[in-house]
């Protein structure tokens, strides 16, 4: 084709007419058609008021989301079901259109209590990638009230911004997973003494994040950047999720419960019976306000939940059973190397076992296996060995060469 036939391929009109073609691979678009579907693209995207359209966020029923997570969390079959309906109820709100009747739909943020390595952070991390929205996970502990040394409660939103790739609609509907929220507790009965600025501090400042407000983020993050330009970040339909191991609240349970258990002694649970070994599973807001935690701030984490200690039996089935699990894992990579491998029943009890003798959770699942495994996946590519099958003796003896055996003295 010359220079003087060439034209646009979408409203026809020739070179000259245009001020501007652009050349594809097999045909030409002029400088009007690209705004005009510049255009199209913006009122796609604008939609809906919330910035996610419902064909966007894939709205599933709290069963499906429970079954989601049943790939990936074993147990905690509590926190799973209230987890799927919280956020179930909140993407709802933000699909909701507006009525007449004045009803609001408040946000359902959550509170997580349990252990940690128990699985809040997998959990939060599973529900964004079933939702497909940004995730931020931010530890409470590296915030200070505004104008300390630390970072400014803002800087959790710089976080989520970065997790959105700074698309500013999708941040806003994302998720914040606030890790040891239980270390910003009061740390006194009485705060006017000293200024608490790592405690309440930061929860008041957290309050108005969490309400759902309007707040000038700096995209960069923190004070290195001064001269940076805001952005307005509109936390009215981000959920947050707090977690927190809350070391000690047992304590409170069990004065709250033995108070209880004078009066009203059949109160206590449904059989009459508590269960000693897992108090958490009777908490409720009053014992959190008893932590150290403001009442506000637990109001607007209004959904409570705990999560059960690991016990062997759930051990076991992390290595094994998630749709990611850390044997699934191992067998890939070698399979990768035309290697098959094969591990034992006895060897996975032994590392089990292990896991629980050096206190390690769920999180020592791996640092064991890898430890075990290291000289393997070190020696076998190279080699003509195409089989690996890990007994317990083989774990054993890889574990007393190795480095983890020092942690037996610290755990
Ligand atoms: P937490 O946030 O409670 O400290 P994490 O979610 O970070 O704990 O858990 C640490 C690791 O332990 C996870 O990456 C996961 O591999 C494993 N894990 C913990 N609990 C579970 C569980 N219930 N199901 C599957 N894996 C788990």
């Amino acid at each position: 084709m010359s220079k003087e036939q060439l034209e646009c391929s979408f409203c026809g009109r020739s070179k000259s007419e245009t001020n501007l073609l652009i050349a594809g691979l097999d045909a030409h678009i002029c400088d009007r058609c690209i705004e005009q579907a510049h255009g199209i693209v913006l009122e796609d995207h604008g939609s809906s008021d919330s910035g996610i359209s419902s064909n966007e966020l894939e709205l599933k029923k709290p069963q499906a989301i429970k079954n989601f997570l049943d790939q990936y969390i074993i147990g905690q079959d509590f926190t799973k079901k209230v987890m799927s309906v919280a956020v179930y109820n909140h993407y709802k709100r933000l699909l909701q259109k507006p009525t007449e009747d004045d009803v609001e739909i408040q946000k359902s943020n959550i509170m997580m209590v349990g252990q940690t390595g128990t699985g809040k952070t997998l959990i939060a991390k599973t529900i964004a990638k079933m939702l497909n929205v940004p995730l931020a996970i931010v530890d409470a502990t590296v915030l200070t009230e505004a104008g300390y040394v630390g970072e400014d409660v803002e800087s959790i939103l710089t976080r989520l911004l970065q997790a959105a790739d700074y698309n500013l609609e999708k941040a806003q509907t994302g998720i914040v997973f606030i890790d040891e929220i239980d270390k910003i507790a009061r740390k006194s009965d009485n705060p006017s003494i000293t200024r608490d600025v790592s405690g309440e501090g930061v929860q008041q400042g957290l309050l108005k994040l969490l309400e759902g407000t309007t707040v000038n983020v700096p995209p960069k993050g923190g004070r290195k950047h001064p001269d940076q330009k805001f952005i307005e970040v509109n936390t009215e339909n981000i959920l947050f999720i707090a977690g927190g191991a809350f070391d000690g609240i047992e304590k409170v349970i069990r004065k709250r419960l033995n108070m209880q258990a004078v009066g009203f002694s059949a109160s206590i649970s449904n059989d009459g019976v508590v269960q000693k070994d897992n108090l958490l599973q009777y908490i409720i807001p009053k014992d959190i306000k008893d932590f150290g935690m403001i009442p506000e701030i637990i109001g607007r984490l209004p959904v409570l939940t705990y999560m059960n200690p690991l016990d062997a039996k759930t051990l076991r089935a992390i290595l094994t059973e998630p749709k990611n699990a850390i044997i699934k894992q191992y067998e890939k990579l070698f399979e990768m190397d035309d290697i098959k491998f094969s591990i034992t029943t006895g060897a996975l009890d032994y590392i089990v076992e292990k896991a629980i003798e050096y206190k390690l959770g769920a999180r020592g699942l791996r640092s064991l296996c890898e430890a075990i495994l290291t000289d393997a996946m070190f020696d076998l590519p190279g080699s003509d060995e195409k089989e690996l099958n890990v007994t317990k003796s083989y774990a054993e003896s890889k574990l007393n060469k190795s480095a983890i055996q020092k942690l037996k003295a610290v755990g």
